[in-house]
């Protein structure tokens, strides 16, 4: 193991697997140069859980083991980041201590199950699911299949998170679900948000959505504690404080979100708790050898896979053009993809720059669900993200 790098990455995630593929094929000379520090045996394609949660797809197909994402010519630590000093530019990882003369952040985000009384503990009985959770994905699907009466409720919560719209998507799908099924019960939602999407072009058919399946939705309602014996959800209004009691006969948590806490002290993260990059150069706002992308960065998007891939490859020039002395110039707009489904079929694809300006791909009017969304995220976005995204190719 050597103790000085070119480069490291934090994180083998979806970011760091990506910029370290594409880096190493843009510059030759980092070959054994680059080392990636990543705890975990297996990698995770996230976006595949939500469709695992409706029955769309096999939990399975969503892991691969890390060894085979880890591009040629990196070094994999698996150890876990305990300290960074961009100082010193150093890493503390398990006993090692790693010298860098550039580091990518790419811790992504942490699931704060705790924030919520009772919470973690009752996840997995109880009629208690999430989709964030590798291990609890499938005791959604078999949640739902059992659901004959009572409430389903979905909750999303304030704070910024991963998977945006994952909440939204499971409202649609297990409405369908319930609709075809000959089950009672109803569908309840309840956001932490001011509004249900910020680009009024896509909250618009959103809304439209909600409203022609008679959802029962409310903004600015936290989940704050699940009495999972009781299979009882309570909510607390944004606004005046007041709580609310919602009965549930499954309830389906997104949990709120927080920044890198491994981070905290080190002079890497802003005051909310994120890398403080430059919202375009990504380069970061203080220590010009640190780049930061993905969901543990402070870049004003929606945090997700799409916006990875957009990110890293400007990221990468940028951080070429460091490493060779000059100032980034490449510039990163802000834009992400969202896909919601609005039933099991139809998709809306949300794509949307900084400004929440509409940049759709397609010649289609991307607000309206179409079919060939639903396709495209059910079965070309997996092969997409093992086969070209990971190996650094946009
Ligand atoms: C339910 C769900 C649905 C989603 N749906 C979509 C979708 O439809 N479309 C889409 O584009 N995106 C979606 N996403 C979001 C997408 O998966 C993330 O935005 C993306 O993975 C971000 O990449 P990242 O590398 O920043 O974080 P991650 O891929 O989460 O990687 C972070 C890595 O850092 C590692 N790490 C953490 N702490 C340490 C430490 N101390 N030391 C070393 N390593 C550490 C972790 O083990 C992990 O491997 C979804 C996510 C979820 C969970």
């Amino acid at each position: 193991m050597k103790k000085h790098y070119r480069l490291v990455i934090l994180g083998g995630g979806t970011a760091g697997i990506s910029t370290a593929s594409r880096i190493l094929s843009e510059d030759k000379s980092l070959k054994n140069d680059v080392l990636i520090i990543e705890p975990t045996t297996h990698h995770y394609f996230q976006p595949g859980w939500p469709l695992v949660g409706s029955g769309e797809m096999k939990l399975e197909a969503t892991k691969k083991s890390m060894d085979k994402v880890m591009p040629k010519g990196a070094k994999w630590l698996q150890e876990t980041v305990e300290r960074v000093d961009p100082v010193k530019r150093e890493v503390a990882a398990g006993k090692y201590t790693i010298e860098y003369d550039f580091l990518v952040v790419a811790l992504g985000i942490e699931l704060n199950y705790d924030a919520i009384k009772g919470a973690r503990e009752s996840l997995g009985s109880n009629g208690v699911c999430t989709n964030y959770i590798y291990e609890h994905v499938n005791y959604t699907y078999e949640t739902l299949q059992n659901v004959k009466e009572g409430n389903i409720v979905i909750t999303k919560p304030q704070s910024r998170i991963k998977g945006g719209v994952s909440a939204e998507n499971s409202v649609f799908t297990m409405d369908e679900y319930i609709k075809d099924n000959d089950s009672d019960a109803s569908i309840v939602f309840r956001s932490g948000r001011d509004q249900v999407f910020k680009v009024k072009k896509y909250s618009d058919k959103i809304v439209e959505r909600l409203e022609e399946k008679k959802i029962d939705y409310r903004m600015k309602e936290e989940l704050v504690e699940v009495r999972g014996e009781h299979k009882e959800a309570v909510f607390e209004n944004l606004d005046t404080g007041e709580r609310h009691v919602v009965p549930f006969e499954m309830l389906v948590i997104t949990p709120p979100m927080s920044g890198p806490s491994v981070l905290e002290g080190s002079g890497l993260l802003n005051p909310e708790g994120w890398v403080s990059v430059d919202p375009h150069t990504m380069m970061h706002n203080t220590y010009t050898t640190v780049f930061s992308l993905g969901d543990a960065s402070s870049l004003p998007t929606v945090k997700m896979g799409s916006a990875v891939k957009e990110q890293m490859p400007i990221l990468v020039k940028n951080l070429l053009e460091r490493m060779d002395d000059k100032v980034p110039s490449h510039e990163y707009d802000g834009k992400t993809a969202c896909p919601i489904a609005t039933d099991y079929g139809h998709l809306i694809l949300a794509e949307f720059d900084y400004n929440n300006i509409p940049e759709e791909t397609t010649f289609l009017n991307q607000a309206d669900n179409k079919k060939i969304f639903y396709q495209f995220k059910k079965n070309m976005l997996p092969i997409m993200y093992w086969n070209a995204l990971l190996k650094g190719k946009v």
